[in-house]
């Protein structure tokens, strides 16, 4: 099995109460890779400006990430953003996004990865994101992501890909905001009505909720003393989650998908202890595994349906 993503490669400064970064690497499509990369092989697909160098590079294939369709426009800057978190760390404040290479990109993707199995559409311009779907005909999975800035600016389009998708992961607010509707059972039905089989709503903190024609599942943060920066959180929860499913020949029933969220959430619990994805660099399978085993542990809720294991 095979997992393509596109998504933002960026570089980011970033201020918390904890600290600060000038220029970390980040980028939706970066953390994606690097948690998916636990579980699975993984190619990003996105460019990068001149800025971009080894060093950058190398974080990526250190993981066994696929490079290959990362690409690299002469004269240009890679995608920027800035951001900031006071106390409530659920909510980041953006302070600047310069799209840069993004600007006029067309994804011209390499065969093996039109041919993946799996397809996470990360955050970024949905035009672009509907683009790199229809060339990856082969993608039995696809699930998407995205955020308020692409609902305010791209509302229609970003709808369009959504209804060509199998499964949508988004803050619960900005899901609120693209359906207007401020109950969150309404606002995944509205979704759910618009094509995806799968519903998943992160919520910082507080956790993620599960949507299917089956029902409903809730699955609370894992819970850590020490949070110093959440950029990040949301793509390693994806990565996490699409590396599983990954891993498991893409199936998405229930128990599949509340195991997948469970690593999602383990993944997500150890980028948010440090900035960028500091944390990701070191951080080896055997911690993960023994975090997910001390999560199930912990909580006390029926996390995995009586036929799962
Ligand atoms: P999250 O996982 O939700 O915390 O996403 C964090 C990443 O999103 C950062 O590394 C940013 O580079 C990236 N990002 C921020 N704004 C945008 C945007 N408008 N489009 C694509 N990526 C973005």
């Amino acid at each position: 099995m095979s997992l393509t993503v596109v998504g933002s490669i960026a570089f980011d400064a970033i201020r918390t109460p904890f600290g600060e970064r000038e220029r970390a690497l980040g980028g939706s499509a970066v953390h994606f890779s690097l948690a998916a990369s636990f579980f699975t092989e993984v190619r990003p697909v996105g460019p990068v400006g001149d800025d971009f160098g080894e060093a950058e590079y190398e974080v990526l294939r250190r993981h066994g990430v696929i490079t290959d369709d990362i690409e690299h426009v002469e004269g240009g800057r890679t995608f920027f953003w800035s951001g900031e978190y006071d106390w409530d760390l659920n909510t980041a404040h953006t302070l600047d996004t310069q799209l840069n290479v993004f600007g006029d990109f067309e994804p011209k993707l390499s065969q093996a990865s039109r041919e993946s199995d799996l397809l996470f559409l990360a955050n970024i311009q949905p035009d672009l994101q509907r683009d790199v779907r229809e060339q990856c005909t082969g993608a039995q999975l696809a699930a998407l992501d995205s955020m308020n800035f692409w609902i305010e600016s791209t509302r229609e389009s970003l709808i369009q890909t959504i209804s060509v998708v199998d499964m949508v992961l988004m803050n619960d607010a900005e899901l609120r905001m693209l359906t207007e509707e401020p109950n969150l059972m309404r606002a995944a039905a509205a979704v759910r009505a618009m094509g995806p089989r799968v519903v998943i709503a992160k919520q910082g903190e507080y956790g993620a909720a599960l949507f299917t024609e089956d029902g409903f599942f809730a699955l609370p943060a894992y819970p850590l003393e020490t949070v110093r920066d959440p950029t990040g959180a949301g793509d390693s929860f994806a990565g996490g989650l699409m590396g599983y499913l990954d891993s498991q020949d893409g199936a998405l029933d229930d128990a599949t998908l509340r195991r997948a969220m469970t690593y999602g959430s383990t993944l997500a619990s150890f980028w948010v202890e440090e900035f960028g994805c500091e944390r990701a660099e070191r951080l080896t399978r055997e911690e993960i595994d023994e975090r997910y085993e001390e999560f199930k542990r912990i909580t006390s809720i029926e996390w995995v349906p009586a036929s799962g294991g």
